[in-house]
């Protein structure tokens, strides 16, 4: 097969599709690999990478969109991508569709068969393809966390670890999955004082079991909460409700129960955010105030970090990429983990959950 990767065109997106590293698997396996000039570019890859790994240079995303049988990407095509789109190519990039009825009609429109990462599954009930960000966005949410506490930032000026005789920051996580974890590891790695609230006791026990004593678990209800929020000099936000927008757990009202110059990092922002006060932000005007409380709520938060993100995505959709540029079609019958990533294929919605979402039949 013939496999393509353009240049990510979103605003801010640097990440790519295929890092070296992938091509030359891809490569590996008999395929033709074809990469935009400049796609790695936000990834310190070079053209001379991405050629020492067998790659052939191509100078627009036209030639991409027109030569390759699947084409890989990071985020949704834009309407200038999905206009390039055809019957019988194949898409496999993240997709997003449920609120997106524009995109989702270019995409049925196209004929085109799509792949998309969000919805790809695995034997434990997991999301694979999207764990990777999770990761990253709860380990960069203690950086951004700890970056907004400095005076200079709005905060109120506490080093997380503290010092030998000062006491150290607490850190109050709400929501103990994945972005929970993660941050979790990295504020306790710190030194903070760190506690994780969740609703799910099976999984307050595996937390438990994971850090030891290190790190305290409690039950989340309101009293818990606010406990934890009012005594916090930074509170991540990191609950999901699957395919729901995210329950607003921390009222205005609440604010005021809180120390001034606490910083609030509201993960759960690219489902509507768990702080009542939370609105999206980006990663040029990442923080606001609202009564005395920092705010950090960028929706993407991946994206400040393109190397990490990058050969993180990669390394998770690698061997689901490569079963569908080995046996194409074939592997989407073949795998019920892909077949749950298909959301549109010539010309249909192909996915229950999008489908209902946008009022199309699926
Ligand atoms: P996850 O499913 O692994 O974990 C969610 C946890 O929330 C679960 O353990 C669940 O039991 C818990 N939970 C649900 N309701 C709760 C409640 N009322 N109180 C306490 N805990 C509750 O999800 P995840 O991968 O950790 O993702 C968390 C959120 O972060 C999602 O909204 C995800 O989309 C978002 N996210 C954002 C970014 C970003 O850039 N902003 C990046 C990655 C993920």
């Amino acid at each position: 097969m013939r496999v393509g990767c353009p240049k990510e065109i979103k605003n801010h997106e640097y990440r790519v599709g295929l890092t070296p590293g992938a091509v030359r698997e891809y490569v590996a396996h008999g395929h033709e690999v074809i990469v935009e000039t400049g796609a790695g570019t936000g990834i310190g890859a070079d053209d001379g990478a991405y050629q020492a790994a067998g790659a052939k240079i191509v100078a627009t995303a036209a030639e991409i969109f027109q030569r390759a049988d699947m084409v890989v990407k990071v985020k949704e095509p834009q309407p200038s991508e999905w206009a390039q789109l055809r019957e019988g190519q194949l898409l496999y990039t993240y997709l997003h569709l449920a609120p997106d009825p524009e995109q989702t009609k270019g995409l049925v429109e196209s004929g085109v068969t799509a792949v998309a990462y969000e919805t790809v599954t695995d034997d434990h009930g997991g999301l694979p393809l999207l764990a990777p960000m999770s990761e990253v966005a709860g380990r960069l949410a203690i950086q951004a966390g700890a970056t907004a506490l400095q005076k200079a930032n709005g905060g109120r000026g506490i080093l997380l670890g503290g010092v030998p005789g000062v006491l150290p920051a607490r850190v109050a996580i709400i929501g103990g999955g994945v972005v929970g974890l993660n941050a979790a590891k990295m504020a306790a790695g710190l030194g903070a004082e760190v506690t994780i609230l969740d609703r799910s006791l099976p999984r307050l026990r595996q937390l438990d079991d994971i850090f030891n004593g290190r790190v305290r678990t409690r039950f989340s209800t309101i009293e818990a909460l606010e406990d934890e929020v009012f005594t916090a000099d930074l509170v991540i936000g990191a609950v999901l409700i699957p395919g729901a927008a995210a329950p607003k757990l921390v009222t205005r009202e609440m604010l005021s129960g809180m120390k001034r110059g606490a910083v609030i990092v509201d993960v759960a922002i690219d489902q509507g955010g768990c702080f009542e006060t939370s609105h999206a932000t980006t990663h040029s005007e990442p923080t606001y105030e609202v009564d005395g409380i920092v705010h950090y709520c960028v929706a993407n938060m991946p994206g400040a970090v393109p190397i990490t993100s990058a050969h993180a995505l990669n390394n998770a959709t690698l061997q689901h990429g490569l079963k569908l540029a080995d046996r194409g079609l074939k592997a989407i019958a073949e795998d019920k983990h892909l077949r749950a990533g298909l959301n549109v294929h010539a010309g249909r919605i192909t996915n229950r959950a999008v489908a209902e979402a946008l009022g199309y039949e699926a």
